[in-house]
């Protein structure tokens, strides 16, 4: 009897992605979405050369080229004047860029070479609940039903709930800061080619990156706003703070905006973003395998996330060997390859998001001091501009080899 199909729950970047790369090593996988109809819905998304390298394997880098923009450079400064961010992909390797892209394009190549190959795609089925023992892993869906899989592999995000199922020793604490951000259509003449931060302190922040169409069709290209907000602020914020002293707060932060908040007319443009930052001390129990943010979320400084899940999605791939070694193996193979990778990412978040995002005064006040003046230094350039590219594997050396 053949071996019953891997269980893929999520069908976000980290589940599309896992499912499509083991369909293409020949396994049998099945995808478990909560959502009825999945809709290429949210913001958009810089993706790193790694993550663009993963793009290219999957045959799906130039689709993608095609519906983002190409992002040389970011730079962010206060009201001041004073830089804070400068830093140039060329610095990292003469070709390399960030991707700029929707997430909805992204979503919408995904989702078509998942159809393409043919894998079973469950949506509105969401997963309640799972026990594994030695023969595999039975998953209990929300309409009642048990369903048999060799192996479950979890990509429901930070917020999943089926992690607390794994023996694994992990915690997974919601972020005090979140955002609102949406896309808008690009006024003619409005610079496309690097990311642009505007910073008071840490509690203010204001981002803009160009991420090119929603989809093929698509003439116009888009800009994401990003505005940073503490949670406390963002529960409600259209009725407290309302959609006009919003867009009069990001002009006054960063008067350039102006002709893009044209754009911006109605509250529930704005999309509200929370994120959590998970810790898990393994990522593997048995046959059950987190990946994405559901193993490893952290807030969005780092512009890492979907870029970690598409490296997760290859690395995991990597790891089946002949196939014929049996999940837990795999599973702590694929944790021994990726540990540290996610444990850099991890700390360099947890210490770089309280000097843009939070009521700080001293970090802030030491990144305007000090981020300007080091990256002038060539040997800080280069560290940072490694690590925004997503290859670094460690604070000294060590770097990705994908
Ligand atoms: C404001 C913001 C900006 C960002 N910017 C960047 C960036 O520039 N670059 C970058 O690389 N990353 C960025 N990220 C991070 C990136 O969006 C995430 O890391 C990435 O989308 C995580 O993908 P995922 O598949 O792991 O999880 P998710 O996208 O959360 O997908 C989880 C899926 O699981 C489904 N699901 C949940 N529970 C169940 C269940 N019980 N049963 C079945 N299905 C279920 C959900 O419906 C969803 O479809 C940003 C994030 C935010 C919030």
């Amino acid at each position: 009897m053949p071996d019953p199909s891997v269980a893929i729950v999520g069908a976000g970047v980290a589940g599309a992605a896992a499912a499509v790369r083991l369909a293409e090593r020949g396994i049998a996988v099945e995808l478990y979405e909560a959502v009825p109809e999945p809709r290429p819905i949210g913001a958009g998304l810089l993706l790193q050369p790694t993550g663009q390298r993963v793009l290219a394997a999957m045959g799906l880098l130039n689709d993608a080229l095609a519906l983002g923009t190409r992002v040389d450079r970011l730079f962010g400064d206060t009201p001041s004047g004073r830089t804070v961010l400068d830093m140039s992909y060329r610095r990292f390797h003469l070709e390399a860029y960030g991707l700029g892209i929707q997430r909805g394009a992204l979503m919408e190549l995904l989702w078509r070479r998942v159809r393409q190959l043919g894998i079973p795609w469950h949506c509105g089925r969401a997963v309640e609940g799972f026990e594994q023992d030695e023969e595999g892993v039975v998953l209990r869906l929300s309409d009642g039903e048990a369903v048999w899989h060799s192996a479950l592999i979890l990509a429901n995000g930070s917020f999943s709930k089926l992690r607390e199922g794994m023996k694994v020793a992990q915690h997974a604490r919601p972020f005090p800061w979140g955002a609102v951000w949406t896309v808008l259509p690009a006024p003619p003449a409005f610079p496309q080619i690097e990311l642009r931060q505007r910073f008071h302190s840490a509690s203010q922040m204001l981002g803009l990156m160009p991420v090119g169409k929603a989809g093929a069709g698509d003439a116009e290209h888009g800009i994401n706003l990003f505005w940073s907000l503490p949670v406390a602020a963002l529960d409600g914020w259209h009725e407290r703070i309302g959609l006009d002293r919003l867009k009069q707060q990001m002009t006054a932060l960063f008067p350039d905006v102006a002709p893009l908040l044209a754009g911006l007319h109605d509250a529930a443009q704005l999309r509200e973003a929370r994120y959590a930052d998970v810790w898990m001390s393994r990522w593997h129990d048995g046959r059950v395998l987190a990946i994405g943010d559901c193993a490893h979320g952290m807030s969005p400084q780092l512009g890492q996330g979907a870029n970690m899940a598409l490296i997760d999605a290859h690395e995991l791939a990597a790891e089946l060997g002949g196939g014929r070694d049996g999940w837990p193996r795999v599973f702590a193979r694929y944790g021994r390859r990726r540990r540290a990778h996610l444990r850099f990412y991890g700390q360099a978040s947890k210490g770089l998001t309280p000097m843009f995002q939070s009521h700080a005064i001293v970090a802030p006040w030491l990144r305007d001091r000090f981020f300007g003046w080091g990256g002038r230094l060539p040997y800080i350039h280069q560290q940072s501009i490694a690590t925004l590219a997503g290859v670094k594997t460690g604070w000294l050396w060590g770097r990705l080899n994908l």
